[in-house]
Order: C-alpha cells, then structure tokens, then sequence
C-alpha cells in the first residue's frame, strides 16, 4: 500500500509545486490568512472529502475515513507567512509588498493537501482515520494551535506527526529529536520610572538610563550565576529605549527582551528571577517599574515512542539518505500545544535548495526552499500515518 501512496505521491508532485507556488505569491501574514483558509477549504471540498473551516480562527480541519477501524491520526500544516519584503529573483516570489512566505509554511500547506488528495484516493484500503489540521498563525503568538485546539481540531485523535521544512539541511535528510527539539519562547517588557530632570542636576534626578543600564548588566546573572549550568537558558535584552535629549536625564526607559527555555520549572524560575532583579536595581536608585511577562509557545517536547516510530518510517522512503538526532534549539513553535495533548512527534525535513553557497536561513528576505522536499516531506508523514495502525 505504501508503493501505492507513493506512486500517486509522485505523479502529484508537479500538483505539490503549483500549490505551492500559488501560496507563495499569495502570502498573508498570520491572523489574516483569509484566501489561504478559502483555498484550502475548496481544495477539499472539490475532492469531496469532509471539512470544516474557522476553526478556532482561520484553521482548517478536513478528515478522511479509512475502510477499516484502526486510530485516528492527526497531520498538522501551517499556513502563515511574514512582515518581510521578498528579495528573490524567481518567477513564483510574493506579490504581495512586505510579505512574504519566508519560513516554508507555503510548502507544508502544499505538502499536506496532496497527501491528504492522496490518501483520500486509497481509503478503501486504510486503516483508521486521519484528520488534516491547516494552522493558521503559527508565526505570531498566542499563535493559532490553541484556539484550534479549544475550538476541537484533536478531538478523537490519537497520535500527531508535524513536519518542518528545513532550509539548512540538505535535502534527503530527517532529523529527529525524543524530548525538547524547540524551546519556550516568552517576551518581557520592562518599564523603568525614574525622575527627569536637568543634565547639569543629577542629584535632583533618578537617572531612567543609568537604571535600566545596570538592570541590563544584573539580568545578565540570571544565566550566569542562577540557572543550573546543565539546563538550556537564554535570557535577551532586545530592545533599549530612552529617548531624550543631550542635555536631559531621563524619566523613563524600557527595556524588551526574550527568555528561552526548554524545562517548565526554569521558565517560571526565570520570569520570577527577572523580577526579584529589577525590584531590588531600583530599590537601588529609587525609582519604580512596570514589569510584564507574556508566555509565547512551551516548549517542543517530542514523545519517544512516536519519534522512533517516525525514524522507521523514514527508513521507508527511499529519497530519504540520512537520518539523523539534532540537536534542541532555542526557536519556538506552536505544534508545542498539539504534543500537550497527544501523543507524537515533529521532525525537520531537509530542504536545502540547490545554490552556491549557504543559502539563506529561514525568515531570510532571499529563503527559499528545493521543493523536492516536499514530496520527501509527504512521503515520510504518509508512512507515519499509514503505518501507525499496523
Ligand atoms: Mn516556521
């Protein structure tokens, strides 16, 4: 059965391009992708197979039967792209000014579409379900897996595979990773409230900037000097803001920044830690704060049966030449929520397209990806959908 789904596989592969490419020059930023749900929505309903749209916002969920009983399994694609102008020289590069399908997002929404056309085409043969879950805003957070999640997208489903096309790993290569692969991604903003005053009058100041500046410094120990040397941490300050004049001490500053982590306690341990470091900076210059913490995504955290199982089912497919453990790091991604619930895993898909050079990273005005990616991408979730009933 499986040559079967990867002869169809290969024969839409032209199909896998075009849809592709259409998404590519049509990119719409996250929370907004109103045509990519319609596209998506009228693809299946084409096909005759059940789908429902706005779910929990702009998601897409389409289900496909199998003839007989087995799990329901749960394949997940984004559909968002970003606030960044396209800079390539290609004849399928965005339409659309300051946007622009620089994470690959395009290429996942192609690469489940024809294998849910696909799998649709042998289901007298299938065993189980299998449930197709367009995401939207993957790119911005609160993200879209939760609402899509609370509006009912897992319900039945009894295990998720979640592929990300990956632009700096050559193309026939899987990577994998049992545990945390991508970290928890939260944002802090600080605001510091000292008293503004006269260049030439320090003492009838509290300095906004020289405040924040040693908060910069003493935020750096978190990392340092807190956090066990064993755990992954990142603590950023990004973004420093004290606008004045020459001759003016500041009233205010603020300071925004980022902390990743891959472990719950840390995480908590860290946004608290932040706090106990700027009440007691400005205890020190009497000044006062404001101090917000906002959670993006959990971490990635892949289960270790379902991510051995995806490791032998890429040994199926014969494009695939080299599978391999990476390493967890410090991106976030939404498809955290989805291993929340259920079991399963997310795995990157090589797709390093064939330049001089590097390439470009993802988020990169001149990303791209080899496109033959994604019949290796379909190919291998295929297998993990097919074959997880057996
Ligand atoms: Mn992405």
């Amino acid at each position: 059965m499986l040559q079967k789904l990867f002869a169809k596989l290969e024969n839409y592969y032209d199909e896998m391009v075009e849809i592709r490419r259409y998404f590519h020059q049509r990119p719409e930023l996250s929370f907004q992708e109103y045509e990519t749900a319609k596209y998506i929505q009228s693809y299946y309903e084409q096909l005759n197979i059940e789908v429902k749209g706005n779910v929990g916002g702009n998601g897409v969920v389409a289900k496909v039967y199998g003839a007989n009983p087995g799990k329901t399994v749960g394949l997940r694609a984004d559909f968002d792209a970003l606030p960044i102008q396209d800079e390539k020289d290609v004849p399928y590069k965005s339409l659309v000014p300051g946007v622009m399908h620089a994470c690959g997002h395009d290429g996942h929404t192609a690469t489940l579409l024809v294998l849910a056309k696909a799998l649709n085409e042998i289901k007298d043969e299938l065993s189980g379900n299998y449930v197709f879950i367009h995401q939207h805003a993957e790119e911005y957070a609160p993200g879209g897996a939760l609402p899509m999640i609370e509006a009912g997208c897992l319900e039945g489903v009894d295990v998720i595979f979640g592929t990300h096309l990956w632009a700096s790993e050559p193309t026939g290569t899987i990577q994998y990773r049992v545990g945390p692969i991508m970290a928890a991604a939260d944002r802090f903003e600080i605001e510091i409230q000292g008293k503004g005053g006269h260049g030439a009058q320090p003492h009838k100041t509290k300095d906004a900037i020289v405040t924040a500046s040693q908060l910069v410094l003493n935020l750096q120990q978190i990392v340092s000097r807190k956090v066990n040397p064993v755990e992954a941490a990142v603590v950023t300050v990004g973004s420093f803001t004290a606008e004045n004049a020459f001759n003016v001490i500041a009233d205010k500053a603020k300071l925004i920044g980022t902390v990743r982590t891959f472990d719950e306690g840390v995480r908590s341990f860290i946004e608290n830690e932040i706090e106990r470091i700027i009440h007691g900076t400005c205890y020190l210059s009497d000044s006062t704060y404001e101090y917000n913490f906002v959670r993006g995504y959990p971490a990635v955290i892949n289960h270790a049966k379902e991510t051995e199982f995806l490791i032998e089912c890429a040994k199926e497919v014969e494009e695939v030449k080299n599978i391999e453990e990476t390493e967890p790091q410090m991106g976030g991604e939404d498809f955290a929520y989805y291993l929340q619930e259920v079991p399963g895993t997310f795995f990157y898909t090589g797709a390093k397209p064939a330049v001089d050079g590097d390439g470009y990273p993802h988020h990169h005005p001149k990303f791209d990806i080899d496109e033959k990616a994604m019949l290796i991408a379909a190919k291998t979730l295929g297998t993990a959908a097919v074959n997880c009933h057996s």
